[in-house]
């Protein structure tokens, strides 16, 4: 049956930035689709853990340090016993104008945004080729996966350059029956874009250019996750979906 496909029944998935936002609504779907969620976040995933209740297990690490990656997949396999799913959520923006621009702001974007998802996503493969029977990794991109963006140059440079590597590394881990593929939101309503939003001009601005005439929620999301995290995508390979109401098409 097509929708038993669509199921994670008895799956592990790993979720960063498991506490709010898009990665909080990537958990719920997957608890609901049948899986067992590791959520990974740096302060207590509190009202996620109340949502899933048995299903979920909160790890705690900060990110920006590429050096917690191994630990995060050891942590779910003694919790859980194995890992089938990681999805890299995670991530932050940092706006200025390119001309002012601090280092610190290009490396506390790359690390978390590109680096550690790198590396998790490199222990995350390691874990399956150990047991065989293959994997399913996901990025969180961006439109800016696609686009230039204005005074967000970090931002710009780590999604650009997810987009690119979950091609790389669905190249190479293919044979292996690891699918690593990417989805890109539109402008969605979270802690993310709250600055946006309360800009009424900009948001005026982005809402005339969204086709579907709305900001998107992390429910929008669910299923392009679920889909990409399950055996219905078993031969989608190094793509970046985008779930935008449509933007990338104006
Ligand atoms: P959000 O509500 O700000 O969530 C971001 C998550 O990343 C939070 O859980 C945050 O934890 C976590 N995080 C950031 N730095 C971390 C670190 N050093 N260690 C551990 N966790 C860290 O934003 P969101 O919209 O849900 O974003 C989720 C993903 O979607 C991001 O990769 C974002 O770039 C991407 N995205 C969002 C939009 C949008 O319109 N919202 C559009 C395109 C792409 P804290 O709560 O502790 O900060």
């Amino acid at each position: 049956m097509i929708l038993d496909k669509f199921s994670l029944k008895g799956k592990v998935a790993v979720v960063t930035g498991s506490n709010t936002g898009l990665g909080q609504g990537i958990c719920r779907a997957f608890a609901e689709a049948g899986a067992y969620v590791a959520g990974v976040s740096r302060r207590p995933s509190t009202e996620t853990a109340q949502m899933l209740g048995a299903d979920f297990h909160n790890i705690i690490a900060d990110l920006s340090s590429s050096a917690v990656a191994d630990g995060i997949i050891a942590q779910t396999v003694s919790r859980f016993g194995r890992v089938d799913i990681l999805v890299n959520n995670a991530g932050l923006i940092k706006r200025c104008d390119s001309l002012d621009f601090s280092e610190e702001d290009w490396d506390s974007v790359l690390n978390v945004n590109l680096k550690t998802a790198f590396f998790l996503s490199q222990s995350a493969a390691k874990q399956f080729i150990k047991q065989g029977g293959g994997g399913k990794i996901i990025s969180i991109a961006s439109m800016l996966s696609y686009q230039g963006g204005v005074r967000v140059p970090s931002y710009t440079a780590s999604k650009s350059a997810i987009r690119g590597v979950t091609m790389t590394l669905a190249n190479e881990w293919a044979r292996y029956g690891i699918n690593v593929n990417a989805i890109a939101p539109g402008y969605m309503a979270t802690n993310n874009t709250e600055a946006l939003r309360q800009d009424e001009e900009r948001s005026a601005d982005i809402l005339s250019r969204i086709p579907a005439g709305r900001w998107g929620t992390p429910e929008d999301l669910e299923g392009a996750a679920v889909f990409l995290a399950s055996s219905a995508s078993d031969y989608v390979n190094g793509f970046t979906l985008a779930v935008d109401g449509g933007w990338l098409g104006r």
